[in-house]
C-alpha cells in the first residue's frame, strides 16, 4: 500500500554569506535551474523554493539572500527573508566557501544562525578548487566553532557530495506530508522566474559597470497557445547607467534580450516574444513601493 507509507518531508533553509554557492547547490539538488547563479554577490533577492522529490521524501529548499549587515531598505527586506526562512525551517544547511579564510563575515553569519538554535548541517563548498589534504584540518576547525549535526565537503558546481547532502538532510527531517504535488519543483510564479532570467543576463553583461543596481519588473506576461508575450522593464538608478544597459546602437539590450528569450523559450515553449524597456528610478533600493513590487508574494 504505497500511499500509506510515511514519507520524510520538511523545509530546509539554505543560508550562508553572499557568493558561497547557495543557488548552485539548490540547482544541483533539484536538478533544474530554479535560482539564478551569477558571479556577483547578492543576486538572490527573494525566497525561492526548490523541491527535491523522491518516492520516500520531499525536501523543500529555501534559498535566501546572503547573510550580511543590512544597510539600505532593500537589504533589510532581504534579511527579513533570511529570518523568515530560519523561522520556518526544519533543518538548516549552512554553506561556506571552503577556499576562503573564515572571516568576520562568516562569524556574523554563524552568530546570526545560532540565535535560531536550528539543527544545522555545515557544507564546505568549492572543494574542486582545493587540495583535499586541507579538508580534514578545516573540518576539525569548523567542528570547534559550533555543534553541527554533520560537516559535508561538496562541490555544488560539479555535483560532488550532492547525494550525501540529500541523505544527510533526510536523516534529520521528520515524517510528514507531501507539501507539493511531485511534478512541482518550485513555487515561483512564472513571471517572477522570467524576471530573474532577464536580470541574470543584464548582470552577466554589465557587471563591471553596474554592480547591484538593476531590478527587473515584468509589466506584462501573456501566455498564449503558441507564443508567450513578455514585456519587462530594466530599472537602473542613474541616468548615466541607462546607456550602459542599452549599449551602442542598442547592442547590449539586443544581446541581453536574445539570450534571455532563448532561455525563456525553454520555460515557456515554443516561442517567446520579449520586449525590454529601460527606466531610471533614482534610489529605487530605498523606495518602499519598488521593494514591495519585487516581492512576488505580495503580488495580486
Ligand atoms: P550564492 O550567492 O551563495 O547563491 O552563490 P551562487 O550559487 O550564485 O555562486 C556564486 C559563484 O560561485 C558562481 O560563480 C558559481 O559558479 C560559483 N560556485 C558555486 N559553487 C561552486 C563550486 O562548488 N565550485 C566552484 N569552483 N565554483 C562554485
Ligand atoms: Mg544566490
Amino acid at each position: 500500500m504505497p500511499d500509506q507509507t510515511p514519507i520524510k518531508s520538511g523545509f530546509v533553509a539554505i543560508v550562508g554569506r553572499p557568493n558561497v554557492g547557495k543557488s548552485t547547490l539548490i540547482n544541483a539538488m533539484v536538478g533544474e535551474k530554479v535560482s539564478i547563479v551569477t558571479p556577483v554577490p547578492q543576486t538572490t533577492r527573494n525566497r525561492i523554493l526548490g523541491i527535491v522529490n523522491r518516492p520516500d521524501a520531499q525536501v523543500v529548499l529555501m534559498d535566501t539572500p546572503g547573510i550580511h549587515k543590512p544597510l539600505c531598505r532593500l537589504n533589510k527586506a532581504m534579511m527579513g527573508f533570511v529570518r523568515q526562512a530560519l523561522e520556518e525551517r526544519d533543518l538548516v544547511l549552512f554553506i561556506v566557501d571552503a577556499t576562503q579564510k573564515f572571516g568576520k563575515g562568516d562569524e556574523f553569519a554563524l552568530e546570526f544562525l545560532k540565535q535560531y538554535a536550528a539543527k544545522t548541517i555545515l557544507l564546505l563548498n568549492k572543494i574542486d578548487l582545493m587540495n583535499k589534504l586541507q579538508l580534514l584540518p578545516l573540518m576539525d576547525r569548523y567542528s570547534k566553532l559550533h555543534e553541527f549535526e554533520e560537516i559535508i565537503p561538496i562541490s555544488a558546481l560539479q555535483g560532488d557530495g550532492i547525494p550525501e547532502v540529500i541523505d544527510g538532510v533526510l536523516k534529520y527531517l521528520p515524517e510528514g506530508p507531501q507539501y507539493f504535488p511531485p511534478e512541482v519543483y518550485t513555487d515561483q510564479p512564472e513571471r517572477f522566474l522570467a524576471g530573474e532570467i532577464i536580470r541574470e543576463k543584464v548582470i552577466r553583461h554589465t557587471r563591471q559597470e553596474l554592480p547591484y543596481v538593476t531590478a527587473v519588473l515584468i509589466d506584462k506576461f501573456e501566455e498564449g497557445e503558441t507564443i508567450t508575450g513578455i514585456h519587462a522593464t530594466i530599472v537602473v538608478e542613474k541616468d548615466s547607467q541607462k546607456p550602459i544597459v542599452i549599449g551602442a546602437g542598442g547592442s547590449m539590450l539586443k544581446q541581453v534580450g536574445t539570450e534571455a528569450r532563448r532561455e525563456l523559450e525553454r520555460l515557456f515553449p515554443p516561442k517567446v516574444f520579449l520586449e525590454l524597456y529601460v527606466k531610471v528610478e533614482a534610489h529605487w533600493r530605498d523606495n518602499r513601493a519598488m521593494v514591495a513590487a519585487l516581492d512576488y508574494r505580495r503580488e495580486g
